[in-house]
């Protein structure tokens, strides 16, 4: 049986990972693992980081730091985005995750839940997602202050556009709302790690870049997506491919039907832009991308191929993503369950 395999290289995640880390200078990188690592798998990719010597580790949820603490054993740190929610202080106390508190009323749950335990501070310095306001930060300070935060960080809003003003206002912020309290300090992702040591503070959140992704332009690619080829047809002049009649033939063509669509994360805007590649011979999408299936133009190549790539050196995350009219980030964690994966590298 031949399958789409997808194969992610452990090797090039903790290489980029290590100069994320490189470029952290003093602060510590930690790895941000969140959604299963940007789909990559959450389990493989932490515990090759924590082998690279990553110790501090976020996720978005609760259960995903539930599931993290059981791949990671009882000695890195796991932070969680959204904080404590309700009904979820046994599992955090269970699996010792650190609650980064959101507002008052999750500083109100922490406190009468788990007032022992340890919790960080996520401020909202101008993005407007999650944190707590600057008002309600001077309320509470006070009080989370000699309970000793294990950290205060917030989130940038436009850090992969390096002259943004927003940088800097947010950078402000941060220094009004965190100086002075001797708590250790969070800011920057990576687009926060390129705008320089200004923004390192003592722990940076490294997440796509060690996925090879923009904005860290000089990333090693990670993964490689190859798609087999069910069948191989010649189509006329002026006969037509795919759902809605919307590609035409404008010669004789040999069309080949790849064996992955939308369902797969292969996204159905890449209708009429997208390529896949024979080596490095791109091959143009024709017709919809359906569900399963797309129909790949493979008329210039010297004969028909067996496989096709969609992710391969030739054509990356953002380059895919550029043809999607997306972001990397939405590529990778789109890629679905029904790829035969296969790991590279220590860890593999
Ligand atoms: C997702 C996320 C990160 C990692 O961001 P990248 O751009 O992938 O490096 C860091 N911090 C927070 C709060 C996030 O939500």
């Amino acid at each position: 049986m031949t399958q789409a395999s997808l194969t992610i290289d452990l090797d090039a995640i903790a290489a980029n990972w290590g100069a994320l880390a490189r470029l952290s200078g003093s602060a510590e990188a930690g790895a941000v693992v969140k959604a299963d690592a940007y789909g990559l798998g959450d389990e493989k990719v932490a515990t090759r980081l924590m082998a690279e010597g990553a110790f501090s580790f976020f996720v978005a949820e609760t259960q995903e730091g539930v599931r993290l603490r059981q791949a990671l054993g009882p000695t890195p740190e796991i932070y969680v985005f959204t904080g404590h929610m309700a009904g979820d202080a046994d599992a955090i106390k269970g699996a010792r995750l650190i609650p980064l508190l959101n507002s008052p009323e999750q500083v109100i749950r922490h406190r009468a839940a788990l007032p022992d335990h340890p919790f960080g501070v996520q401020l909202d310095t101008g993005m407007n997602r999650l944190g707590m306001e600057e008002d309600d930060w001077k309320t509470l300070a006070p009080e989370l202050l000699p309970h000793s935060p294990q950290l205060l960080m917030s989130h940038l809003a436009c850090s992969d556009e390096p002259d943004h003003p927003m940088n800097a206002h947010q950078l402000a912020v941060f220094h009004r709302m965190t100086d002075g309290t001797g708590v250790r300090r969070s800011l920057s992702a990576t687009g926060g790690i390129l705008l320089g040591p200004d923004y390192h503070f003592d722990l940076t959140r490294p997440g796509i870049g060690s996925y090879g992704g923009q904005p860290f332009s000089e990333a090693q690619p990670v993964v490689h997506l190859s798609l087999p080829v069910v069948q191989t047809r010649t189509v006329e002049a002026g006969e037509t491919v795919g759902y809605g009649n919307s590609w035409t033939a404008p010669r004789t063509s040999r069309v080949a039907t790849v064996a992955a669509g939308y369902a797969d994360g292969l996204l159905r805007s890449l209708t009429g832009r997208g390529r896949l590649y024979a080596g490095d011979r791109p091959c143009p999408l024709v017709g919809r991308v359906s569900m399963d299936l797309m129909g790949v133009d493979v008329t210039d190549l010297p004969e028909a191929p067996e496989t096709l790539d969609i992710l391969c050196p030739a054509q990356g995350v953002d380059e895919l993503a550029d043809a999607a009219g997306t972001i990397g980030y939405e590529i990778l964690t789109s890629l679905g369950g029904r790829y035969a994966r296969r790991y590279t590298g220590t860890g593999a």
